[in-house]
């Protein structure tokens, strides 16, 4: 994804198949081949343009192996600071104010325990810490905030709810979905159903949902535990109150992260809830978080899996979908369109764009952009 520009959706630059993750490196050896190629500029349309890599947004595991490090379940597991895990039948990271890890002393690997080995990575102008922002879709929404509806419908006794109350605000949350704007993907669902839920549900739930429908159902020092982390999410999400609070919010992350450990107990500070208190760095660093999560391109992920239709030859379905064309003619009307194979839905109905601009229109034409949700469907016929 291109940062600063105004069509801001992810495309390919590479693909990867397997029946598991690559054995080493050797796949990004082609990438960093092309980026050292593009780094100096080139001329475009008599313009002279340049290419700076802002940031890699992956989920931990993916940042872990790219950079030949621990894994987030590793007593070095944490990418931004410098503390070895406690071991509480898991591994724990319960210190909020350790030293922070730079990319000088990440290339001179001065905490021996944190590397795995050497990372190619290293060869491109980026900083091996600060390049790595915490992506907030996994570390809050599928993370923190998915933790804490387990810990009260199905945790210890001494912190989860009664089932009558967890039914009440499950009822609170459907009575909510007749009232959720377009905007949101998905109407809110009852917490029986949390296993299922997506990361934009927790996401609705934590910043949306949350203060109508737990006021009153949780206890006093669980709700305003609750309030700690998600008013200092709202923060960080908010493009002004970010650049005036991002302190603040750093402050009330702490103080959560110190809180929960009472509250739950200190073998649940684990890589995700400690994690919370560097995301202001990064907002300080890229802005708001949803600049550097990885929402856009879990749904762009989405669109590729939907291209592979069989088994065999994965790859080359992907790249012969993303690049082919299909004639159209639309059912009961008399337009016929050539548009890209990726808006079709089946071979009877396809997507339309809702731009107004003949440029735009004629971008994501070029570009075979995949359909978003508030595209149109229209039935067709392939000629
Ligand atoms: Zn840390």
């Amino acid at each position: 994804m291109i940062d600063n520009c105004s069509f801001k959706e992810p495309f390919v630059i590479g693909l990867f198949y397997g029946t598991a993750k690559p054995c080493n490196h050797e796949f990004l050896l082609d990438f960093i081949n092309d980026v050292h190629s593009i780094e100096e500029g080139f001329a475009y349309e008599g313009k002279q343009m340049t290419v700076k890599i802002s940031a890699f947004i992956c989920d931990a595991p993916a940042r872990a192996f790219i950079k030949n490090v621990k894994g987030h379940a590793g007593c070095s597991g944490c990418e931004k600071c410098i503390q070895h895990g406690v071991w509480l039948d898991k591994i724990t990271f319960p210190e909020t104010n350790a030293s922070l890890r730079t990319h000088a002393s990440f290339i001179a690997k001065d905490d021996e325990d944190h590397h795995l080995g050497e990372t190619p990575l290293t060869d491109l102008s980026i900083g091996m810490v600060s390049a790595f922002p915490l992506d907030y879709m996994h570390l809050v929404c599928l993370g923190v905030m998915r933790r804490l509806l387990k810990i009260w419908t199905k945790g210890p006794l001494r912190t989860r709810l009664g089932p009558r109350v967890v039914k009440e605000i499950s009822n609170r949350l459907e009575a909510l979905r007749p009232s959720v704007p377009l905007e949101f993907a998905r109407k809110p669902r009852p917490l029986r159903e949390v296993d299922r839920w997506k990361a934009s549900e927790f996401r609705q739930f934590l910043l949306y949902s949350r203060p109508l429908v737990l006021l009153g159902k949780l206890p006093d020092e669980q709700y305003k535990n609750f309030l700690l982390f998600s008013v200092s999410l709202h923060i960080l999400l908010h493009p002004i109150l970010s650049t005036s609070y991002c302190d603040y919010a750093q402050e009330l992350l702490v103080l959560f992260v110190n809180h929960y450990g009472q509250l739950y107990g200190r073998d649940m500070i684990t890589y995700n809830v400690h994690g919370l208190v560097h995301l202001p760095n990064d907002v300080k660093k890229f802005g708001v978080l949803d600049s550097i999560s990885c929402f856009p391109f879990e749904n762009y992920l989405g669109h590729l899996k939907r291209m592979v239709r069989k088994p065999s030859s994965p790859l080359q379905q992907v790249i012969r979908r993303m690049t082919s064309y299909a004639v159209v003619v639309f059912t009961g009307e008399e337009g016929v369109a050539m548009i890209p194979e990726v808006w079709c839905v089946g071979d009877n109905r396809c997507y339309w764009p809702p731009f107004k601009t003949v440029q735009r229109f004629e971008r994501a034409l070029l570009s075979c952009e995949p359909p978003k949700e508030n595209w149109a469907l229209y039935d067709m016929q392939i000629l």
